[in-house]
Protein backbone atom coordinates (compact mmCIF):
# COMPACT_ATOMS: atom_id res chain seq x y z
CA UNK A 1 0.00 0.00 0.00
CA UNK A 2 2.71 2.34 0.83
CA UNK A 3 5.45 1.28 -1.61
CA UNK A 4 6.57 -0.87 -4.07
CA UNK A 5 5.61 -4.62 -2.86
CA UNK A 6 8.27 -7.05 -3.61
CA UNK A 7 8.61 -10.84 -2.85
CA UNK A 8 11.17 -12.48 -1.03
CA UNK A 9 12.08 -15.80 -0.03
CA UNK A 10 7.90 -16.10 -0.01
CA UNK A 11 8.03 -13.13 1.82
CA UNK A 12 6.57 -9.59 1.27
CA UNK A 13 8.41 -6.33 1.58
CA UNK A 14 7.62 -2.68 0.97
CA UNK A 15 10.21 -0.74 -0.41
CA UNK A 16 10.76 2.57 -1.40
CA UNK A 17 8.16 3.74 1.40
CA UNK A 18 7.22 7.92 1.63
CA UNK A 19 5.61 9.58 4.07
CA UNK A 20 2.10 9.52 2.07
CA UNK A 21 -0.11 12.82 1.91
CA UNK A 22 -3.45 12.37 1.35
CA UNK A 23 -5.28 15.30 -0.53
CA UNK A 24 -9.06 15.69 -0.74
CA UNK A 25 -10.37 16.85 -4.47
CA UNK A 26 -13.47 18.82 -4.33
CA UNK A 27 -12.48 22.29 -3.02
CA UNK A 28 -8.91 21.71 -2.22
CA UNK A 29 -7.75 21.03 -6.26
CA UNK A 30 -10.51 22.51 -7.54
CA UNK A 31 -13.08 24.85 -7.40
CA UNK A 32 -16.24 22.42 -7.20
CA UNK A 33 -18.81 24.93 -5.17
CA UNK A 34 -18.64 27.65 -7.72
CA UNK A 35 -20.62 25.64 -10.07
CA UNK A 36 -22.66 24.24 -7.41
CA UNK A 37 -23.85 27.40 -6.78
CA UNK A 38 -24.67 27.63 -10.53
CA UNK A 39 -26.37 24.44 -11.00
CA UNK A 40 -28.22 25.40 -8.08
CA UNK A 41 -29.78 28.38 -9.79
CA UNK A 42 -30.57 25.14 -12.58
CA UNK A 43 -32.12 22.54 -10.51
CA UNK A 44 -33.71 24.80 -7.47
CA UNK A 45 -34.52 27.57 -9.17
CA UNK A 46 -32.19 30.06 -6.84
CA UNK A 47 -28.81 30.42 -5.78
CA UNK A 48 -26.73 32.29 -3.18
CA UNK A 49 -23.31 34.08 -2.71
CA UNK A 50 -20.07 31.65 -1.25
CA UNK A 51 -19.94 34.06 2.10
CA UNK A 52 -23.44 32.98 2.90
CA UNK A 53 -22.40 29.30 2.47
CA UNK A 54 -21.56 29.48 6.04
CA UNK A 55 -21.89 25.53 6.70
CA UNK A 56 -20.90 22.82 4.27
CA UNK A 57 -23.70 21.62 3.13
CA UNK A 58 -27.02 23.82 1.96
CA UNK A 59 -29.53 21.31 3.51
CA UNK A 60 -27.64 22.92 6.76
CA UNK A 61 -27.29 26.74 5.97
CA UNK A 62 -30.71 27.08 3.73
CA UNK A 63 -33.67 25.96 6.11
CA UNK A 64 -36.34 23.94 4.17
CA UNK A 65 -33.60 22.80 1.76
CA UNK A 66 -33.85 18.86 1.99
CA UNK A 67 -30.88 16.27 1.48
CA UNK A 68 -32.74 15.03 -1.46
CA UNK A 69 -32.48 18.53 -3.25
CA UNK A 70 -28.93 19.10 -2.35
CA UNK A 71 -27.90 15.66 -3.77
CA UNK A 72 -30.12 16.84 -7.14
CA UNK A 73 -27.77 19.77 -7.25
CA UNK A 74 -24.93 17.43 -6.44
CA UNK A 75 -25.81 15.35 -8.76
CA UNK A 76 -26.19 17.91 -11.90
CA UNK A 77 -23.38 19.56 -10.88
CA UNK A 78 -21.29 16.46 -11.72
CA UNK A 79 -23.15 15.81 -14.59
CA UNK A 80 -22.54 19.36 -15.79
CA UNK A 81 -19.90 19.26 -18.75
CA UNK A 82 -18.29 22.97 -17.76
CA UNK A 83 -17.88 21.35 -13.91
CA UNK A 84 -15.21 19.04 -15.93
CA UNK A 85 -13.44 22.25 -17.34
CA UNK A 86 -12.65 23.75 -14.48
CA UNK A 87 -8.87 24.18 -13.80
CA UNK A 88 -7.38 23.20 -10.89
CA UNK A 89 -6.97 26.00 -8.18
CA UNK A 90 -4.12 28.52 -8.40
CA UNK A 91 -0.88 27.08 -7.36
CA UNK A 92 -1.91 23.59 -6.79
CA UNK A 93 -0.30 21.56 -9.88
CA UNK A 94 3.48 23.50 -8.71
CA UNK A 95 3.02 22.55 -5.42
CA UNK A 96 2.28 19.21 -5.79
CA UNK A 97 4.60 18.72 -8.38
CA UNK A 98 7.00 19.86 -5.33
CA UNK A 99 5.03 17.50 -2.97
CA UNK A 100 5.54 14.58 -5.00
CA UNK A 101 9.67 14.48 -4.93
CA UNK A 102 9.13 13.79 -1.76
CA UNK A 103 6.40 12.23 -0.75
CA UNK A 104 3.67 9.72 -1.94
CA UNK A 105 0.32 11.76 -2.83
CA UNK A 106 -3.11 10.45 -2.56
CA UNK A 107 -6.24 11.68 -3.68
CA UNK A 108 -9.36 10.90 -1.25
CA UNK A 109 -12.43 12.00 -2.26
CA UNK A 110 -16.23 11.33 -1.46
CA UNK A 111 -17.86 11.29 -5.18
CA UNK A 112 -19.00 8.08 -6.10
CA UNK A 113 -17.57 5.59 -8.09
CA UNK A 114 -20.21 6.94 -11.08
CA UNK A 115 -17.47 9.92 -11.15
CA UNK A 116 -14.59 7.53 -11.35
CA UNK A 117 -14.09 7.78 -15.37
CA UNK A 118 -14.73 11.33 -15.49
CA UNK A 119 -12.63 12.12 -11.93
CA UNK A 120 -9.74 10.12 -14.05
CA UNK A 121 -9.94 11.80 -16.61
CA UNK A 122 -9.99 14.98 -15.43
CA UNK A 123 -6.73 14.47 -13.42
CA UNK A 124 -5.02 13.22 -16.47
CA UNK A 125 -6.07 16.06 -18.26
CA UNK A 126 -5.06 18.77 -15.59
CA UNK A 127 -2.97 17.15 -12.92
CA UNK A 128 -1.29 14.13 -14.92
CA UNK A 129 1.08 11.56 -12.77
CA UNK A 130 0.71 13.63 -9.70
CA UNK A 131 -1.35 11.16 -7.98
CA UNK A 132 -0.36 7.93 -6.89
CA UNK A 133 -3.32 6.83 -5.90
CA UNK A 134 -7.19 7.65 -6.42
CA UNK A 135 -9.58 6.69 -3.88
CA UNK A 136 -13.31 6.70 -3.83
CA UNK A 137 -14.99 6.28 -0.58
CA UNK A 138 -18.23 6.90 -1.44
CA UNK A 139 -19.67 8.61 1.26
CA UNK A 140 -21.55 10.91 -0.73
CA UNK A 141 -21.32 13.44 1.95
CA UNK A 142 -24.15 11.57 3.73
CA UNK A 143 -24.37 12.99 7.34
CA UNK A 144 -22.62 10.74 9.75
CA UNK A 145 -20.26 8.86 7.40
CA UNK A 146 -17.83 12.18 8.33
CA UNK A 147 -15.03 9.46 9.77
CA UNK A 148 -14.40 7.58 7.06
CA UNK A 149 -11.92 9.75 5.67
CA UNK A 150 -10.14 10.21 8.60
CA UNK A 151 -10.47 6.50 8.76
CA UNK A 152 -8.85 5.61 5.41
CA UNK A 153 -6.38 8.46 6.23
CA UNK A 154 -4.67 6.25 9.18
CA UNK A 155 -5.33 3.16 7.47
CA UNK A 156 -2.99 4.64 5.08
CA UNK A 157 -0.53 5.82 7.98
CA UNK A 158 -0.92 9.52 6.64
CA UNK A 159 1.90 11.88 7.51
CA UNK A 160 -0.65 14.83 6.09
CA UNK A 161 -4.47 14.98 5.21
CA UNK A 162 -5.40 18.34 3.07
CA UNK A 163 -8.92 18.91 3.43
CA UNK A 164 -11.61 21.81 3.34
CA UNK A 165 -14.31 20.17 5.62
CA UNK A 166 -13.29 20.79 8.83
CA UNK A 167 -15.87 17.87 10.41
CA UNK A 168 -12.94 15.41 8.20
CA UNK A 169 -10.11 16.46 10.41
CA UNK A 170 -11.50 15.46 13.84
CA UNK A 171 -9.27 13.47 15.14
CA UNK A 172 -6.03 13.91 13.38
CA UNK A 173 -3.49 14.51 16.10
CA UNK A 174 -4.63 11.74 18.51
CA UNK A 175 -3.89 9.44 15.13
CA UNK A 176 -0.39 11.80 13.96
CA UNK A 177 -1.79 13.37 11.00
CA UNK A 178 -1.29 16.66 10.34
CA UNK A 179 -4.06 18.29 9.30
CA UNK A 180 -4.12 21.10 6.67
CA UNK A 181 -7.92 23.38 6.57
CA UNK A 182 -8.18 25.06 3.61
CA UNK A 183 -9.98 28.89 4.04
CA UNK A 184 -13.65 28.50 3.04
CA UNK A 185 -16.84 30.28 3.90
CA UNK A 186 -18.10 27.34 5.88
CA UNK A 187 -14.70 26.86 7.88
CA UNK A 188 -14.48 31.09 9.16
CA UNK A 189 -15.03 30.02 12.81
CA UNK A 190 -12.56 27.79 12.56
CA UNK A 191 -9.40 28.54 13.76
CA UNK A 192 -5.48 26.74 13.88
CA UNK A 193 -6.25 23.60 16.42
CA UNK A 194 -4.51 20.60 17.37
CA UNK A 195 -6.19 19.09 14.32
CA UNK A 196 -5.40 21.13 12.08
CA UNK A 197 -3.42 24.64 10.95
CA UNK A 198 -5.16 26.53 8.61
CA UNK A 199 -3.83 27.81 5.05
CA UNK A 200 -5.48 30.51 2.53
CA UNK A 201 -3.62 29.09 -0.36
CA UNK A 202 -1.67 26.24 -2.05
CA UNK A 203 1.35 28.23 -1.53
CA UNK A 204 1.52 28.35 2.04
CA UNK A 205 1.13 24.57 1.92
CA UNK A 206 4.79 23.82 0.77
CA UNK A 207 6.81 25.76 3.43
CA UNK A 208 4.74 23.82 6.32
CA UNK A 209 5.34 20.24 4.76
CA UNK A 210 8.88 20.85 3.55
CA UNK A 211 10.43 22.03 6.85
CA UNK A 212 9.45 18.11 8.04
CA UNK A 213 11.77 16.73 5.17
CA UNK A 214 15.07 19.01 5.93
MG1 LIG B 1 -13.74 19.01 -0.23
Amino acid sequence: MTGTRVRFSGVCYYINMQPIIMVDIDDVVVDYCKHFRRLCKNVLGWTYEPREQVKYRLSEFRPGVTLEQEFAVVDATYHDKDCWLEQPEKGAPEVLQQLKQSYRLVAVTARTPVMKNKTMEWLTTYLPGVFDEVLFISIGGRPGKVLEKINVAKKYGAAYFIEDNPDYLVGCAEAGIQGILFDKPWNQKMKNGSDFTKVYSWAEILPIIMKDRN
